[in-house]
């Protein structure tokens, strides 16, 4: 049996990077020299400079390319080094379409630097594929899809976009960081490069900010290695070590979460405070036949309206078990607010244009027992109807 047949749990243990051939140890060794000694004059090792490549980043370069079904893996200082890194495949003169409810972070990369080296883009609801081949110009040279889309978890059909993208002779790149390749191959669909935060599901402790990005093809590879080396956004060391020992967790932890992740979606949608609910492992979710179709599953990440900022403000002072924090995908359950966290770097307008509305709040479920989640929530409504009763009865006098 090769390693290839296991299931994605067993790989992610039994890998190329099972036991350091060089010693036998069961964790990967870290490696700090930033420079190499060559032995001879006409060859060079394969090492020579720590940012060209290393033994520690190469072995978690290798095992994420392993388990996204790709030829190659390189790993970045963060999510955004990734991001950006990918888009200098990009030239001056080329265009992009992008999902309109994009990472803030990837918002304000494409509208206030990539702008400035002449790459334009066009902001589009991929849901709507009219949408997206109506923003296709002559120069359009790259898709760039985020599926489930944050904070919205709208469903993007990853292999419409990428058919698209081939009839055109563009890339198509899928930030993959909310499914991980555990509930996702975006690969498989006919994606050019996945992307990842890695500080989020696939590190998941809340403690180390990486990027990962997977191509499928070795002339694409050479490129993208070329911009790795040139750009410089390399993730350090210790860093990918930690990443690594996240990764093997990351099958146990991912359904667990996913698992809570639905019986929260399902208590919040009964819930009388609750106007709406993000979540495509939900029947009524407009995609929620793709999202079967194309992914394993919908993740531990979900979105949720309450009446407005005031009540947001009330029920998030009163849950005592979500960090009320940025970012998502670790093993304590995260409380976020877009509109001033993650997507603070879109301007209020662009924003309300999305559906991102102040009365929005994401939650990423850890791994505390859901029971513990609901019995917390349940209070801080509580809480809030009461407020509600009394404000109500101020008003009547
Ligand atoms: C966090 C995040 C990023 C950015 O990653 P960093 O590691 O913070 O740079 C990109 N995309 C998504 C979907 C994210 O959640």
């Amino acid at each position: 049996m090769e390693t290839e047949d296991y299931c994605f749990e067993t790989r992610l243990l039994h890998n190329r990077h099972k036991v350091d051939p060089a010693t036998g140890a069961v964790s990967v060794p870290i490696q700090h020299a930033s420079t190499f000694h060559q032995f001879d004059i006409d060859q060079f090792g394969k090492y020579d400079y720590a940012r060209s490549l290393n033994p520690t980043r190469e072995a978690l370069e290798d095992v994420i390319a392993e388990l996204e079904g790709g030829v190659k893996g390189f790993a970045f200082s963060s999510g955004m080094a990734a991001i950006s890194t990918a888009f200098l495949l990009l030239s001056s003169g080329d265009h992009v379409v992008i999902t309109e409810d994009v990472y803030g972070g990837t918002f304000r990369m494409v509208t206030e630097v990539l702008t400035r080296f002449g790459i334009q883009h066009t902001f589009v609801d991929m849901t709507d594929l009219d949408q997206v081949k109506q923003a296709i110009q002559p120069n359009t040279k790259a898709f760039y899809v985020e599926t489930p889309s944050n904070p919205l978890l709208k469903v993007t059909d990853i292999r419409a976009i990428s058919q698209l993208a081939k009839e055109i002779d563009a890339l198509t790149f899928v930030d993959n960081t909310f499914l991980t390749p555990q509930l996702q191959k975006p690969l498989e669909l006919g994606v050019d490069v996945v992307l990842h935060s890695a500080t989020k599901f696939l590190a998941g402790h809340s403690d180390v900010v990486a990027g990962l990005a997977v191509v499928n093809d070795d002339a694409l590879a050479k490129r993208l290695y070329f911009l790795q080396n040139s750009f410089g956004a390399i993730l350090g060391v210790q860093d990918a070590w930690l990443v690594l020992r996240g990764l093997k967790t990351l099958h146990v932890r991912l359904e667990q979460s996913q698992r809570s992740a639905l019986t929260l979606a399902e208590f919040l949608q009964a819930h009388p405070l609750v106007e709406k609910v993000y979540y495509p492992a939900l029947e009524d979710h407009p995609q929620y036949e793709i999202q079967q179709e194309q992914a394993y599953g919908a993740g531990a990440v979900l979105s949720f309206e309450l009446k407005d900022e005031d009540v947001v403000r009330s029920f998030v002072s009163n849950v005592k078990i979500p960090v009320f924090a940025v970012s998502l995908g670790a093993v304590e359950s995260i409380l976020s607010y877009p509109a001033k966290m993650s997507h603070a770097a879109m301007p209020q307008p662009e924003r309300e244009k999305r559906g991102i509305k102040n009365s929005l709040l994401r939650l990423s479920v850890g791994l505390e027992n859901p029971e513990d989640l609901i019995k917390d929530f349940s209070q801080a409504f509580e809480k809030l109807a009461h407020n509600e009763l009394v404000l109500q009865r101020g008003e009547s006098k």
